[in-house]
């Protein structure tokens, strides 16, 4: 399929001063688009301005949430250029999600170009300053007008690109979270392991909960006996304890984020053991006290690698350290991944794909 590139009426003015870019605010000149009907295929793909396109009332994404996103990376390294990290995996990862969700699943290749080529096209817009970088979003949505409750029959798949501040602007900042006893956000044979948009709104209520008792975050626990560690907001969550890196398995509950698995790598190497099970949320706070439990971080895309200085379960604190300092390990390991996205370190296992 031809990918038709349309002319940009007026580029957007910029924000001069990198600082003051805020997460997913603005977003650059141009936008990737194409359409899906049934007995069709994929069609129409082209690259546009970015724009609010129209939508009928009875969409039904508006409806039942058929939707799934991605969301990846463009750094802009040392020497100038600009480079993709681990794309493919983002790709493989959207049809997977579009599987689990009913969705038409998109040509790999072809779609893994499409987004070389508008980043191509929009690569003035990843932003210069240390720590920053163009935020990728594809996403894929149920255009389909008709309420009732079946897969739809048309789609629309696009991608969007926001340039993004330093996430640590004074740099690593352990942050505070909150376990929660109560809410839960997956349970065996739901979509904890899907992206797409309906895990997020049912999470909001208890995030909005922890951030007004002065918490960052959520962790959540298991939903059958709320005992162990799944994951947080938008991140997986990693432990240092007896030495080794434990983080939860993929038993289908929670994401399987691509900075997971290359931070588990990358501690490998680094002569880590790297245990997959779930801790529980006991031996976190006996571990702590103990000392068998020496830092904790999570991981994700936007942020890459944050390091939790306090847990609270219960009524109940734990300090990491003072709670404010950042460990070790989490500090090598972030220093290594950001410096392979940057080009500062060697890629030595071929994650970076240069546009
Ligand atoms: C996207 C996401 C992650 C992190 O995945 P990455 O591929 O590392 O960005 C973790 N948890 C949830 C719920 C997510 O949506």
């Amino acid at each position: 399929m031809k990918i038709d590139v349309l002319p940009i009426p007026d580029p957007k003015p910029r924000i001069e001063d990198e600082s003051q870019l805020v997460f997913g605010k603005q977003f650059t000149d141009r936008m990737f688009l194409m359409e899906y009907t049934t007995g069709q295929g994929w069609h129409s793909a082209r690259i546009q301005p970015y724009g609010p396109f129209s939508m009928d009332p009875a969409a039904m994404v508006l409806h039942y949430a058929q939707e799934i996103f991605e969301g990846l990376k463009a750094f802009r390294r040392d020497d100038g250029s600009v480079a993709l990290f681990r794309p493919a995996d983002n790709v493989a990862r959207f049809n997977r999600s579009a599987r689990r969700m009913c969705m038409p699943e998109v040509d790999e290749a072809f779609f893994l170009d499409a987004i070389r080529q508008l980043v191509a096209l929009e690569a003035d817009w990843v932003p210069r300053s240390p720590g920053t970088s163009l935020y990728i979003r594809p996403t894929m949505i149920a255009t389909e007008p008709m309420l009732g409750v079946r897969p739809a029959d048309q789609y629309s798949c696009y991608v969007i690109l926001s340039p993004v501040g330093a996430y640590y602007k004074g740099g690593l900042a352990p942050v505070k979270i909150w376990i929660s006893d109560h809410y839960v956000r997956a349970a065996h044979g739901g979509t904890g392991e899907v992206k797409t948009g309906g895990n997020y709104a049912a999470s909001l209520y208890a995030a909005r909960e922890a951030a007004g008792q002065g918490y960052d975050q959520v962790l959540w626990l298991d939903a059958k006996n709320r005992q162990h560690v799944e994951e947080v907001g938008s991140m997986n969550m990693c432990f240092i304890y007896d030495g080794r890196l434990v983080t939860s398995p993929l038993h289908g509950t929670i994401l399987d984020g691509i900075t997971r698995r290359s931070i588990l790598s990358l501690a490998q190497q680094m002569g880590l053991e790297v245990e997959e099970r779930a801790l529980a949320v006991d031996e976190i706070f006996a571990g702590i006290e103990s000392g068998r439990l020496t830092e904790a971080f999570g991981t994700g895309t936007a942020v890459v690698v944050s390091p939790v200085g306090q847990f609270t379960y219960q009524g109940k604190t734990a300090l990491l350290g003072d709670g404010k300092t950042t460990g070790e390990i989490t500090r090598k390991l972030y220093d290594t991944l950001t410096g392979i996205q940057y080009g500062r370190l060697p890629d030595t296992q071929g994650w970076v794909v240069e546009i």
